[in-house]
This record gives structure tokens, sequence and C-alpha cells, in this order.
């Protein structure tokens, strides 16, 4: 799958539901509505739609969610998708979750070939962590986190950068991942969906935190990349890479792989725009695979050339109205 400006598309991301046992502040109204199960794909489809994007060329495939790991019965897809970790099909299988399950779950993801997971965490401070997630406890994340440890699963931390919320605690953060041997990569928040509250205030540059950080640590930059969004640096004391993922400052489409898909089988090519195909009509048309393959082309060949998010005090409504939890980030 190549696109219009030449780039392979080798990284699907799948929003396995829409679903969420948390309710963080910067992702989701606190009394959300979901989809209907109706409009959700079940696993099998989502196996086989997974499976046809690994046979176009797919390398590397990241569960996520709203949180994957809370919808039912959701090892079974992965053991399924490990399967093609396991003959070489797939090179990475991955997901992203709130750690909420990794205590149930850790051990299971490694048998079928996961080997590397990141886990959400935006402080180590219990009543802020409640604050943000609304619902979660952070205990329940710690112990998912040694769980996964123990099950020698490689972690990264994902922490979304807050003004006036976290700003004071990235030392801690890098410090603590430093010590438990977790990779960590700063997120901006970006302008996705209708959220309780007001953007503006949330939103925290990550080059002002890059700056503060130096004073405190040796940044050596590298040239490391997933031909994602982010950044890395190798924090020397710690030895640990750390990630900055900088939607609204920095620009990161020229060498973008990746598309997405949600739980009810809309593709988009980016994530910062509206434009989608839908693959569920086609998957269900027809047992064969012909008319969804096509679909797929059809899609890659519409792949935009990049986005255009804005946050500023005029433009305070979603630069995309969808939310982060269906596209999952
Ligand atoms: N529930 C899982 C989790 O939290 O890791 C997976 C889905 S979540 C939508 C994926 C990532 O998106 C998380 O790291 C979360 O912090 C991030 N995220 C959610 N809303 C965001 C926003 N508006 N701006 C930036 N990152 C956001
Ligand atoms: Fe759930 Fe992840 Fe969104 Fe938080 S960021 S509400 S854990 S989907």
């Amino acid at each position: 799958m190549i696109d219009p400006f030449g780039r392979t598309i080798s990284y699907l991301r799948v929003s396995v539901t829409d679903r969420c046992d948390f309710r963080c502040v910067y992702c989701m109204a606190e009394d959300m509505t979901f989809l209907p199960k109706s409009e959700v794909l079940t696993l099998e489809e989502l196996d086989r739609l997974c499976t046809a994007f690994i046979e176009l060329g797919v390398r590397k495939l990241r569960l996520t969610g709203g949180e994957p790991l809370v919808r039912k019965n959701i090892m079974g897809l992965i053991e399924n998708l490990g399967a093609h970790v396991k003959s070489g099909a797939l090179e990475e299988l991955t997901l992203t979750t709130n750690g909420s399950q990794l205590s149930r779950f850790a051990e299971q993801l490694v048998a079928c070939g996961v080997r590397r997971i990141n886990v959400s965490l935006d402080t180590l401070d219990s009543d802020k962590f409640a604050e943000i997630t609304r619902w979660g406890r952070l205990q329940q994340v710690k112990d998912g986190l040694a769980a996964a440890k123990d099950a020698g699963l490689a972690v990264k931390i994902n922490a979304v950068a807050l003004k006036g919320v976290n700003e004071d605690e990235f030392d801690d953060l890098i410090a603590w991942c430093g010590d438990e041997g977790f990779g960590l990569t700063l997120i901006e928040t970006m302008p996705l969906g209708d959220i309780t509250g007001d953007r503006t205030d949330q939103y925290l540059p990550l080059s002002l935190v890059r700056k503060r950080l130096r004073k405190r640590w040796t940044l050596t930059d590298i040239d490391y990349t997933t031909g994602g969004p982010a950044r890395y640096v190798r924090i020397e004391e710690t030895g640990q890479k750390l990630g900055f993922i900088t939607p609204m400052t920095h620009n990161f489409c020229e060498s973008c792989n990746r598309v997405r898909l949600t739980c009810t089988g809309t593709l988009y090519m980016c994530l910062g725009q509206e434009d989608a195909a839908d693959l569920r009509t086609p998957l269900r048309q027809s047992e064969s695979n012909e008319p969804l393959i096509q679909a797929i082309h059809e899609a890659i060949g519409r792949k935009p050339k990049g986005h255009d998010f804005i946050i500023d005090r005029r433009h305070n409504r979603p630069a995309v109205s969808r939310h982060m939890s269906l596209t999952g980030g």
C-alpha cells in the first residue's frame, strides 16, 4: 500500500472498542454516549479486517481504544493476531492501554506474541490520578505495570502534558521510568472531540517542557523513529528514551506510515482530518475479500498530505469532532 505522496503504509492502529473504564478529562466527557453494539464490528470481523491489512503489507499492528482490554473476549482476537507474529507475516503486535487490566492479562499477552506495550499514565500522585482519569485508581495501574514487568513485557509510558496539572512532575516521572526501566513519551493535548472544560487551559507546549527538562537532564537527540509523530532523545542519566509528540508545534506528516481503523470499521487515513472510508459495508457485503481490498486501496489513494490542528482562544472548539477514544490516538 503506497499513498499518493509515496509513503508506504505499513502500520495499522485498530480501536477495538470506544468504551473505557476511565473517563480522562482530555479524552472523554463524563457522561459519554457510546456506540450501540450493533454498529461495532464483531471480534471475528475485526480479525478478518486486520488479516486483510496484513496480507496487503501491514507489518505493525497496534490495538487501542477506548480501553482495548475491557472489550469482552479480546484475548481471543489477540491470540489470532498473534499467530501472524509467529508466522512472521507481522513484525509486531502491540497495544496502548490504560493499564487497569494488566494484572489479569500480562502473561497471556506475552503468550500471544506481544512483546511491548504502551501504558498511559500522566501522574504518580494518586489524588491527581483520580482527578485526571475521573474513575481510575493509581494502585490498580501500578499493579498492572508490575505484572507487565514480571511477564517480561517492555513498557513505554505515555503521559499527556497538562498545564497546571502534571507539569511539575516530569522530573519525577523521568526518574521513576529510569528506575523501572520504562521508556517515556510526553504528548501534547490534541483538539479531538467535545470534552467537559476548556482545551486552551490544558494545552502545554512541549517546546517549553523540553527547555525546562534541560536544566536537570542531559538530553541527546537520537535518530530513532517509529515513522510517527514522536521525536526521541536519550536521557543520559537514566539511559532511557524520552519521546515528544508535538502535533501542535511540529509537523510530523511527511514520514507518516499509518492509518487508523475504528471499531465500526471506519478507516481514517489521518488522525487530524475528517475524511474516512467505510470498510464495514464491503466487509459485510461478501464472503470474498475482494470488495474490501478494493475499498482499502481506494482509501489509501486518498490519504491526505497532512493535518491542521489549531488550539487558540478563537478556535476553542475541536478541530476534529470525533473523540480520541474512537480513533484511539
Ligand atoms: N485507553 C487506552 C489508553 O489510555 O492508553 C488507549 C486509548 S487512548 C485514547 C490513547 C492515548 O491517547 C492515551 O495515551 C491518551 O492519553 C491519549 N489521548 C486521549 N485524548 C487525547 C487528547 N485529546 N490529546 C492528546 N492525547 C490524548
Ligand atoms: Fe479511556 Fe484511554 Fe481515553 Fe483515558 S485516554 S478515557 S483511559 S480511552
